[in-house]
C-alpha cells in the first residue's frame, strides 16, 4: 500500500512539475518570433551555447574569424532586407571587435543589432577584475542607436523588441543589447516565458510626408531651370525602386546616384548623369536630395564642387535633424522614401515643367565627351595591367551578369571600380560607405552571399582586402560564391615607395613583393587563379563565376599604378618637411 502511494504521488509530482525555460531559450525564441533565422557571430564564453541552440532550433548560424566581419555582414544583410541583421560576439574583446562594425552601420544608417555577453553586473560595476570585464553597455552607447541591457529572464522578449523596433524604425541604425552570462542560464516557467515574448508589429512604419512640405517641394522643382536628383543608399534601402523610377522619368529630370544608389535604375539610363558628375553638380540650379546626406561625400553642399551657381535643395528624408546640417535646405519633406517620392510623382501632371532641352543636352554633351575620353583610357593594354584594364576585363564579365552582388573597397580600386563597373539592379553594390572604412570586405561579401544566396564579387585593393582576408576561411567553410579579386599592386596606394634612410625596413606603404592571394584561398580547398593580363582575368572571372566556388584571383597590377589615398589625396595633411 504504502508502494503504491509513494508511486501516486510521484507521478503526480511529475504531472504538476513545471515546464522550464531559460534564459538561452528565451532569446531564440524572441528573434525567431520576429522572423529572424541567422546569427552571423563568434563563439566563446559565455555565448557558445546560444549559438549551438540557435542552430539546433533552426537558425542559420555563420561562425566568422573574427567579430568585426560578422558585424559588417550581419549590417549589409540589414541594409539588404531591412530586418535587422544579427551579430553575436564575446565579451569584451568580443564585443569591441564587433563595436567598430556597430558603428560603422550607424553611420551608414544600416539596421544591425549586436547581441553581446558579458560578464557579472556586480563584479563588473565594483571593477573587482571579472574575467573579461567591461561596462559594455556604457562602450557601446556613443557608437549605436540604442543599448539595452536585460538583467531578467521575463524581460528578453522586451528586450529583444526594443532592440528590433530601434534597429529599423525612422532612421536605421546599429543597437547593442547587452545579455549578461547570469541571465542565459535564469530559468523561469516556459509557459510564462512564451507568454512574455514579443511579436512586433509594424516596426518600420511609413510616415507620410506633411501637404504643405510635399506642395513646397514640388513648387521649388517647378520653378528650377536646371533641376537635378541625387540618389543617396537610403533610397536604395527604402525598397521604394518602382516609384523613385517613376519620379525620375516622369518628371525627366536628370540623376545622380550616389555609389551605394547604383543600380537603383540602371547605370545606363538615359537620364544618369553620372559621366557629367562634375559638371551638374556645378550647373544645377535645384538638386532634390533623396535618401543622401550632404556630408563630406557631397563636400558639405558647398564650395568648389557646387561651383558659384546659387542653389536651392529639396530633401527627402525620414530624420528631420539632417534637414539643414550643411546648407539651408528650401524645401524640406519628411518622411519615409516610398511615401514621399508617391506624393512628388501625384503632384507631377501633364502640365508640370520638364527640364530644359538646353539642360538636358548641355549634360549629354559633356556625358558623352567624357564617356568618350574614358572608353579611350579604357581601350588601352599597358603591360603590366593598370586599374583602368583590369576593370575593363571585370566590367565586361559583369555585364552579362547583372543579379551579381558586388562588394569594393580600398583607395584607386574603390575609386576607379566605382565609376567603370556599372550597376543594372537595386542593393548590389556595396562598399565602404559613409566613413570611407576600409575592412568591410570580406564580412559584406560573405553577409550578401548568404541573405541573397547568389554569386559575389569583392573587387578589393590589397591593402583594404588585409584587414578580413581570414574569413577566406569562413567563406570556403561554408561554400559560399564568392569571388575576390585583389588588386595587388605590392603596397597601399601602390608598391613603389621606398625608405629614405635605406634601412632594412622597407617604406611605410609597402607590402612583399609578388605576393600570392590566391594561394591563401587554396589553403582552405577554394580555387585560386593568377592574373596577369586583362584576357587571364576575363577568363579566370567567368570560371569562377561559373563554378560557383569560393574563388579568389590575384590580379597583378602595375606597381607603380595608384595615387596616393585614391581621390581623397587632399585630406591628407601634409608634413612640412613633405612639402619642401
Ligand atoms: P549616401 O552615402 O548614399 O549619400 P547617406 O547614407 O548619406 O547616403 O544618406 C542616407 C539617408 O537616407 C539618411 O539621411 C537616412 O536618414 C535616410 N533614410 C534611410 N532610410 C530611409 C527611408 N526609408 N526613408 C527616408 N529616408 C531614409
Amino acid at each position: 500500500m504504502a508502494d503504491v502511494l509513494e508511486a501516486t504521488t510521484q507521478e503526480a509530482a511529475e504531472v504538476k512539475a513545471p515546464q522550464m525555460t531559460d534564459g538561452f531559450h528565451l532569446v531564440i525564441d524572441a528573434l525567431k518570433l520576429n522572423d529572424i533565422d541567422t546569427i552571423f557571430g563568434l563563439v566563446g564564453i559565455p555565448i557558445t551555447d546560444l549559438a549551438r541552440l540557435a542552430q539546433a532550433e533552426g537558425m542559420r548560424f555563420i561562425g566568422f574569424r573574427h567579430e568585426q566581419h560578422a558585424g559588417n555582414a550581419a549590417a549589409i544583410a540589414g541594409y539588404m532586407t531591412q530586418k535587422p541583421g544579427i551579430c553575436l560576439t564575446v565579451s569584451a574583446p568580443g564585443f569591441l571587435n564587433g563595436l567598430t562594425a556597430l558603428a560603422n552601420a550607424t553611420t551608414n544608417c544600416f539596421p544591425m543589432i549586436l547581441i553581446s555577453g558579458s560578464s557579472e553586473r556586480e563584479i563588473v560595476d565594483l571593477q573587482q577584475g571579472d574575467y573579461e570585464e567591461m561596462d559594455q553597455l556604457n562602450a557601446a552607447k556613443p557608437y549605436a542607436k540604442a543599448a539595452y541591457r536585460v538583467l531578467n529572464a521575463e524581460d528578453i522578449g522586451i528586450g529583444v523588441a526594443r532592440a528590433i523596433r530601434a534597429a529599423v524604425s525612422g532612421r536605421p541604425g546599429g543597437v547593442y543589447l547587452d545579455l549578461p552570462a547570469k541571465l542565459l542560464s535564469q530559468t523561469m516557467d516556459a509557459l510564462e516565458g512564451q507568454h512574455s515574448l514579443v511579436k512586433v508589429v509594424d516596426a518600420a512604419p511609413r510616415q507620410l510626408p506633411s501637404p504643405d512640405s510635399v506642395k513646397r517641394a514640388l513648387d521649388v522643382i517647378k520653378n528650377a531651370k536646371r533641376p537635378l536628383i541625387l540618389l543617396g543608399k537610403g533610397a536604395a534601402y527604402a525598397q521604394a525602386d518602382a516609384q523613385i523610377r517613376e519620379l525620375v522619368e516622369k518628371s525627366g529630370i536628370p540623376y545622380l546616384p550616389m555609389s551605394m544608389a547604383k543600380g537603383l535604375l540602371p547605370d545606363t539610363h538615359a537620364q544618369s548623369a553620372s559621366a557629367a558628375r562634375s559638371f551638374v553638380l556645378q550647373e544645377a540650379d535645384c538638386v532634390v536630395l533623396i535618401g543622401a546626406r550632404l556630408n563630406w561625400l557631397l563636400a558639405h553642399g558647398k564650395g568648389k564642387t557646387w561651383g558659384a551657381a546659387p542653389k536651392q535643395f529639396v530633401q527627402i528624408d525620414i530624420s528631420p535633424t539632417e534637414i539643414d546640417s550643411n546648407v539651408a535646405i528650401a524645401a524640406p519633406v519628411i518622411g519615409d522614401i516610398g511615401s514621399c517620392v508617391s506624393a512628388l510623382v501625384a503632384g507631377i501632371g501633364a502640365g508640370f515643367p520638364k527640364p530644359s532641352s538646353e539642360w538636358t543636352g548641355a549634360i549629354n554633351e559633356r556625358k558623352n565627351k567624357n564617356l568618350e575620353k574614358m572608353a579611350a583610357t579604357l581601350a588601352k593594354n599597358p603591360s603590366p595591367m593598370n586599374f583602368h584594364s583590369a576593370l575593363r576585363a571585370i566590367r565586361d564579365v559583369l555585364k552579362t551578369r547583372p543579379d551579381i552582388n558586388v562588394v569594393n573597397e580600398g583607395a584607386n580600386t574603390l575609386d576607379y571600380a566605382r565609376s567603370i563597373i556599372d550597376m543594372y539592379e537595386p542593393r548590389k553594390r556595396f562598399d565602404s560607405g559613409t566613413w570611407g572604412i576600409m575592412g568591410i570586405g570580406m564580412g559584406f561579401a560573405i553577409g550578401a552571399a548568404v541573405t541573397s544566396g547568389k554569386q559575389v564579387v569583392a573587387i578589393e585593393g590589397d591593402s583594404a582586402f588585409g584587414f578580413s582576408g581570414m574569413e577566406l576561411e569562413t567563406i570556403c567553410r561554408y561554400d559560399l560564391p564568392v569571388c575576390t579579386i585583389v588588386f595587388n599592386n605590392n603596397g597601399v596606394y601602390r608598391g613603389t615607395d621606398v625608405n629614405p634612410t635605406g634601412g632594412k625596413d622597407v617604406a611605410p606603404t609597402v607590402f612583399v613583393k609578388n605576393a600570392r592571394y590566391d594561394k591563401m584561398i587554396e589553403a582552405f580547398g577554394g580555387i585560386g587563379f593568377n592574373a596577369t593580363t586583362p584576357e587571364e582575368l576575363t577568363h579566370a572571372l567567368e570560371e569562377a563565376i561559373k563554378s560557383g566556388k569560393p574563388t579568389l584571383i590575384n590580379a597583378v597590377i602595375d606597381e607603380t599604378a595608384g595615387t596616393e589615398s585614391g581621390r581623397l589625396t587632399n585630406l591628407n595633411p601634409q608634413s612640412a618637411a613633405t612639402k619642401k
